[in-house]
């Protein structure tokens, strides 16, 4: 049984992001070894280039104390010591494109939060631009999912760090701040990617369940059903994947954002807390 659950998630996983449903995903992730060392490395240079910054921005960037952390080998979302474990994360991937700025509305008004994770192609014209500004400034936190959505396991090591360094070049030059979360298209990392990842500051994430690119879910009702409960029998997920920490991924599509009221809306009502990405521990 328990051997059946992890092959339905690894197949999750495979179709993750979509039409392209690349053979190699579901990578398990390997422990954060250098992470003390980046920590540390980290703080250095916050000291560095701290002191000195207009009040003004110090104050939009007080540091919170990390309250959760991301299992690298499961993505989902873990409490540091007695912070609430029924809490789900929001991902939104493939953004900003038609629906984003709406979705960023909709999550603002009911007065939760998410991460988006953007790709190069949709921001390098000015009305991308002026998307992902809208989303940043209205409090989101942006994530990198890579420059033109490629399956990294199928690039060389070169264009491996251009996906992800170009994209946040690029990013860093319309918010003024780099990203500090990574997840890569199909959910496809490789050794090589994950050093960038490293090098680059951000925290890596695959995720544990999201139903929106799967054709039977691709409408408002259907995926709020399948959110809700964490159930897809569509796609043979006859046990709900709803549990504490579940990183779900949605996407910027139209029954996506049709279906994002009642999607958060009946989670709370299950009791789970919509999680503030900024209270998730990065590098
Ligand atoms: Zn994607």
């Amino acid at each position: 049984m328990k051997r059946m659950l992890l092959l339905l998630v690894a197949v999750l996983l495979l179709a993750g992001c979509g039409t392209q449903g690349g053979k190699n995903s579901a990578d398990e992730e390997k422990k954060g070894e250098n992470r003390t060392e980046q920590q540390a490395e980290q703080e250095t240079e916050n000291s560095e280039n701290g002191s000195e910054d207009d009040p003004a921005e110090q104050e939009e960037k007080q540091p919170v104390e990390p309250m959760y952390r991301v299992n690298p080998v499961s993505s989902s979302i873990e409490p540091i010591g007695d912070a609430k474990k029924e809490v789900v994360l929001l991902t939104f991937d493939d953004a900003p494109d038609k629906y984003g700025v709406e979705i960023a509305k909709t999550l603002k008004e009911l007065g939760v939060s998410a991460i988006f994770f953007v790709n190069g192609h949709f921001i390098n014209s000015e009305e991308g631009r002026a998307k992902l500004k809208e989303i940043y400034d209205m409090g989101f936190p942006i994530g990198n999912h890579t420059y033109g959505h490629a399956n990294l396991k199928t690039i060389s090591e070169e264009k491996q760090r251009g996906e992800i360094v170009k994209l946040n070049d690029l990013i860093e030059e319309i918010t003024g701040e780099r990203p500090k979360f990574f997840r890569a298209p199909h959910g496809a990392n490789t050794d090589f990617s994950r050093k960038v990842v490293q090098d680059e500051g951000m925290v890596l994430m695959n995720w544990t369940y999201g139903y929106d690119y799967f054709q039977p879910y691709m409408d408002a009702k259907k995926l709020t059903e399948a959110m809700v409960t964490g159930k897809g029998p569509e796609v043979g997920i006859n046990y709900s994947l709803l549990r504490p920490g579940a990183n779900l991924l949605m996407h910027d599509r139209q029954w996506t954002s049709e279906a994002l009221v009642d999607i958060v809306k009946g989670l709370q009502e299950q009791g789970y807390e919509i999680l503030d990405p900024a209270l998730i521990e990065t590098l």
